[in-house]
């Protein structure tokens, strides 16, 4: 563990004590092995008047909801130091006490919620402190003997603080264990199986206290040789359709779609070798907080994943028994999963939640390797997880506001996704909740979409091994597949059948037919692992109302509507649906550049204006427009609904 101190970066913000605050505290969170994914808290102290002009002692510690990497001044709760010192001195306090009472004693009634741990923060008698979970300490502290190896890193210069629950529980216990301590005589204070404090006057000398100790703690597990090193890069083999089938399982137990991505590097494939692999995956987290978002432990996948996710539930729902008062049980499915000889499952409603897991998921392998080769991994108690997982405070950290996006945790795959009708899906569907594959030939495709809840794949539609492989990179990254929009097409120049080149009839039959009979081919083995599956197909007005010079065009697309009427047959039993979405005239497309349009609309001794509105409504006609109604088809309205073909045309007398 190095310090990341620079003294030309706190030049200018030397005297200002919240900015100094606000850069350790990022230094901190800036590396993985400190704190994870919110974890850890800071604060300090400062003497300011408030708005009567009254000099007052003011803890700024960090708010709840904010993360120590991109922390700023607004992530800091004001509450006044003597009455959270004062809050100590209780013998009993309710979790809605104290934060009620942190509120009332805030500068600010705007700020976040003050951290958990404001109490304990503000009982330290030191400026600056700081709390992280870091790896090494917990991993040493996470042992059989934990507490005799704290002891041997750290001699007399830490305070060893037993676990209990954090927030006040904890507070209490180091106010009563410090009130006859001499605070000079240590350098912080290891709290097992949960992480470790520092504090200081001098912002500096609290984080580089934070570093030396942790790197004491690293340099233990080296000299024990208790460090899990892993090979850069592993492959392993990944039965996509069994991850399709785990993701499926996994859903049905939570009642709700989830994501799932498969991993296998960094030493993930190797964990899911270990003999012992099914009891020591079954201990417990690495530290407390990380429950939340991992559940106690992964379910650890053999031959028969339903058969596996059934047996973790029914686990789940025994441990919540054994344990509940009068808590709601939260959805009994796993968070994440190991794979032996693959290497790890990751769930979650977005793939932010599943970047989450992922994260925490690394760290405790990292952590139970270490351990076990230092005596035995040994996590806490089931009752003392159960407390934290169900922990009002904690689970406020997860609730959301609101009606769940239309699409959470749905997988859409999308071709042609760089322009056009494509581009306008792409959107509509990250909108409402979905994470989504973005196909397209065209390599711009890459930097279109700045998220990483769409993964863009440069991919020819017409090549079978360019569509195996963007499906498979898809299923790899999120789990399965629910939905396809089959919209790649081309629009050939207008060439009458007497003159018609059998390059451009062969082209346009080849894009806009035969590949998306491949693409179905291809993907129907995974939407039938789906979740309300379906597929829509882009067709034409130019199927039910073709136009002289356009054979090679509608020809492809009539015979592209007859293959999803087909699909809809044949895929019926699967629970799959295809409908088809019949534009007309949309004008905001790769297709009508200006040129081509001003044309169009002469031949027809129209306005441009009037042009894009010749339909019945005269309406013009989007590719929003189109991807809108798309996303209602794939979704809860047309659950019922297969083989139907939808104009979006503004209204043709020739089709009506
Ligand atoms: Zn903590």
């Amino acid at each position: 563990m190095k310090s990341l101190w620079k003294p030309n970066e706190v030049k200018k913000i030397q005297a200002d004590l919240l900015a100094l605050r606000v850069y350790t505290s990022q230094l901190l969170g800036r590396e993985s092995d400190l704190v994870l994914q919110g974890g850890g808290n800071t604060s300090v102290k400062i003497k300011m008047k408030d708005d009567f002009g009254d000099e007052q002692d003011i803890l700024f510690v960090k708010g709840s909801g904010w993360d120590l990497a991109t922390i700023e001044k607004p992530g800091f709760a004001p509450v006044k130091l003597e009455a959270l010192k004062r809050m100590a001195e209780f013998d009993h306090l309710t979790d809605r006490d104290m934060v009620r009472m942190q509120r009332a004693a805030m500068l600010n009634p705007n700020a976040p919620n003050p951290s958990v741990e404001a109490i304990l923060h503000a009982i330290i008698p030191f400026r600056f402190v700081d709390h992280t979970h870091a790896d090494a300490v917990v991993a040493v502290s996470n042992t059989k003997d934990g507490e005799k190896r704290i002891k041997e890193i750290y001699g007399k210069r830490v305070l060893i603080v037993p676990y209990v629950m954090p927030g006040f529980i904890l507070a209490k216990k180091i106010y009563e264990m410090t009130k006859s301590l001499d605070w000079s005589s240590i350098e912080g204070i290891v709290l097992l199986q949960h992480g470790i404090f520092t504090f200081n006057d001098e912002a500096k000398d609290s984080y580089q206290t934070m570093i030396r100790l942790v790197d004491q703690a690293e340099k233990y597990l080296k000299k024990k040789g208790a460090v899990f090193s892993v090979p850069r890069t592993v492959e392993s083999k990944i039965d996509y359709k069994v991850l399709a089938h785990i993701r499926k399982v996994v859903s049905q137990a939570a009642k709700a779609s989830m994501l799932a991505k498969c991993e296998c590097a960094d030493g993930r494939l190797i964990f899911s070798r270990r003999k012992n692999l099914r009891e020591v995956a079954g201990r417990g987290p690495l530290t407390p907080d990380h429950v939340i978002r991992t559940k106690r432990i992964p379910v650890v996948i053999k031959d028969d994943p339903a058969g596996d996710v059934a047996k973790f539930t029914r686990e789940y729902q025994k441990y919540f028994k054994k344990y509940a008062r009068d808590e709601k049980p939260l959805d009994p499915s796993p968070r994440w999963a190991v794979w032996p000889e693959v290497g790890t499952i990751c769930f979650g409603r977005t793939f932010q939640e599943v970047e989450i897991v992922s994260d925490i998921s690394l760290h405790t392998i990292r952590a139970i390797e270490s351990a076990e080769r230092l005596g035995g991994w040994n996590a806490l108690s089931e009752k003392d997880i159960f407390e934290m997982e169900y922990w009002d405070l904690e689970q406020a950290k997860l609730k959301k506001v609101g009606l769940a996006p239309a699409f959470l945790g749905k997988i859409v795959l999308v071709t042609g996704a760089a322009s056009g009708i494509g581009r306008a899906c792409v959107e509509i569907f990250r909108s409402q909740g979905a994470v989504v594959s973005a196909l397209d030939l065209n390599p711009s495709v890459k930097t279109i979409f700045a998220d990483k809840a769409i993964l863009p794949i440069c991919c020819d539609v017409t090549k079978i091994s360019d569509l195996q492989k963007a499906v498979e990179l898809t299923v790899s990254r999120f789990g399965g597949l629910d939905v396809v929009v089959s919209n790649a097409g081309t629009f050939p120049s207008s060439e009458h059948i007497a003159q018609m080149r059998m390059e451009t009839w062969e082209k346009s039959l080849t894009v806009n037919l035969n590949s998306h009979q491949q693409l179905l081919k291809e993907t129907i083995p995974y939407l039938s692992l789906g979740i309300d599956p379906s597929v829509i197909v882009v067709g034409s007005k130019n199927v039910p109302a073709p136009g002289p010079g356009a054979s090679a065009y509608s020809v492809a697309k009539a015979g592209l509507t007859q293959l999803a009427r087909i699909a809809a047959l044949e895929l019926a039993p699967l629970g799959i649906r295809v409908n088809v979405v019949h534009p007309n005239a949309v004008f905001d497309t790769g297709i009508w550049t200006k040129d081509v349009l001003a044309k169009r609309a002469k031949a027809y001794g129209m306005s441009v204006d009037d042009y894009k509105i010749s339909n019945l409504l005269k309406v013009v006609i989007s590719a929003k427009d189109v991807a809108e109604l798309i996303a209602v088809m794939a979704g809860t309205v047309f659950l019922k609904t297969t083989g139907a073909q939808i104009p979006i045309d503004g209204g043709n007398d020739r089709v009506i």
